[in-house]
């Protein structure tokens, strides 16, 4: 009963800490803009278990893209014997989800081998990260603090995984070594187990093995429990760290890859307001589409973190900062300050700098800074090509490419503020029609003496 109570109290913490994490980002989103209506199920749900669940995108570099599948994949399987923790503490049960019988022997054991699977993966991924220098995981906005934050996450997932080794080693000890006493049980142990081991665990029997002869019943037992809440508080802990670190997108990857933009890549999406202003240049005399007069003036493209759609600020809260999307742009490779992980990264900075304000002083709250220029500058704007390498890399279908043209278009539309050769071009548009300097009457003056136009006879 005590132990239910005790754990009652910390799940509630728990699950208190998380909603306010939880609340502060909706509050964010509320800030963006609308604008990406989310239909077409189920071709959505056909790129998720292709891209998400399967991570056929990881799989371009093979060897970490499967010690990265085996983690996720781990992760899932893992998740249910979590999830029967939560009930054993809640309802003082000793393996909740036991009845599902071959099943439960089945998720079980391959629970504790993709956790000795992790653990090694985890270990590789440490290694690599620290003493590796892979040039993927370098660049400008890989500050230190990125690092420690990778690294972290990182060294809880290994906690995790060998505190469930652990507690499963102990419990399969702590019921062979008190189940054969019967009613007759050791000194201070008080409840004896009906069966051997409930579940199959092939590695922390092994491991069990080893240990078993050293070990009374009741050091089991007392390191089983030991284990069994080190495991579940080491859960709730990253639960809550989750949001504020890199490693969000255990939560923000999956949903975000249901989320993907269904348009082929490098399609430019129109604006609203340009299209209702072309619709009154064509036809001024009709009044649908037009936007009413006191109708608040809408900005073009994207200047700060509010002005982003709501799919965009995901993609930020999404971003691994695995840096494969840099790693392809040929921006980057050749040279220039772009990078579209730091794009990524700089939205989601920007938007947890301003986004409290925002919250707290209302939508036309203005520090004088802004996501364009005092974190992204104009000349790495306009080093992309829109080549979308990136955006086809991505492991979860980050289009970064939108973004920067959003924020192009701010420069140009509301600042007439673009590199001297494209507003020479802009000109010409504007005058002539067409990207040359030559008006559209003038455009056949080049075959003026070569007579194309007469005809075979010179007539
Ligand atoms: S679209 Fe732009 S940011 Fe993306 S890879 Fe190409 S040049 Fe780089
Ligand atoms: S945008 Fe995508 S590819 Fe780039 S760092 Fe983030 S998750 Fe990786």
């Amino acid at each position: 009963m005590l132990k239910q109570l005790v754990f009652s109290f910390t799940l509630l913490v728990t699950l208190g800490v998380f909603t306010y994490s939880s609340l502060r980002y909706i509050n964010f989103f509320r800030l963006t803009r609308a604008g990406f209506p989310v239909n077409n199920f189920g071709r959505r749900f056909g790129i998720m278990f292709k891209v998400a669940i399967g991570q056929t995108r990881i799989f371009r570099f093979p060897f970490v893209g499967i010690l990265h599948a085996l983690v996720f994949w781990g992760f899932c399987v893992i998740l249910i014997g979590s999830m029967e923790m939560v009930a054993d503490g809640l309802f003082g049960t000793e393996k909740a989800l036991s009845f599902l019988g071959p099943v439960y022997n089945l998720i079980m054991g391959s629970g504790d081998i993709f956790a000795l699977i992790i653990a090694v993966a985890i270990l590789i991924f440490l290694v690599r990260r620290v003493f590796l220098h892979i040039k993927r995981f370098e660049g400008i906005e890989m500050k230190h603090v990125s690092h420690i934050d990778a690294n972290i996450a990182l060294s809880l997932i290994l906690f995790l995984m060998i505190s469930l080794l652990g507690m499963n080693t102990f419990y399969v000890l702590q019921q062979k070594l008190i189940s054969p006493y019967g009613g007759q049980l050791p000194a201070g142990i008080t409840h004896c187990p009906a069966e051997a081991v409930v579940g199959f665990y092939p590695v922390s029997s092994y491991f069990a093995g080893l240990a078993g002869h050293a070990l009374t019943p009741l050091t089991a037992q007392v390191l089983y429990q030991a284990f069994w809440w080190c495991h579940i508080l080491l859960i709730f802990l990253f639960a809550n760290i989750l949001p504020y670190s890199k490693h969000f997108h255990v939560f923000m990857s999956v949903p975000n890859v249901f989320l993907s933009r269904l348009e082929p890549l490098g399609k430019l999406t129109n604006m609203d307001s340009i299209t209702r202003e072309v619709k009154l240049m064509l036809y001024p005399d009709a009044s649908s589409g037009a936007s009413p007069a006191d109708a608040p003036t809408e900005r073009f493209g994207v200047k700060d973190a509010e002005d982003v759609v709501w799919k965009t600020y995901f993609d930020s809260l999404a971003c691994t900062e695995c840096g494969r999307c840099t790693s392809v742009c040929p921006a980057n490779i050749t040279g220039k300050k772009l990078s579209p992980r730091k794009v990524m990264m700089d939205l989601r900075a920007r938007m947890k700098e301003k986004g409290p304000m925002m919250v707290k002083n209302g939508k036309d709250f203005s520090d004088t800074k802004s996501l364009v220029r005092d974190y992204i500058s104009e000349e790495e704007l306009w080093a992309c090509t829109t080549c979308n390498a990136c955006a086809r890399e991505c492991p979860i279908n980050i289009n970064h490419p939108s973004l920067i043209v959003d924020m192009r278009r701010y420069l140009v539309m509301e600042e007439a503020s673009a590199p001297g050769q494209l507003k020479t071009m802009f000109n010409y548009i504007e005058n002539n029609g067409a990207p040359w300097q030559f008006s559209q009457g003038d455009r056949l003056l080049w075959a003026k003496d070569l007579m194309i136009n007469k005809n075979p006879e010179g007539n």
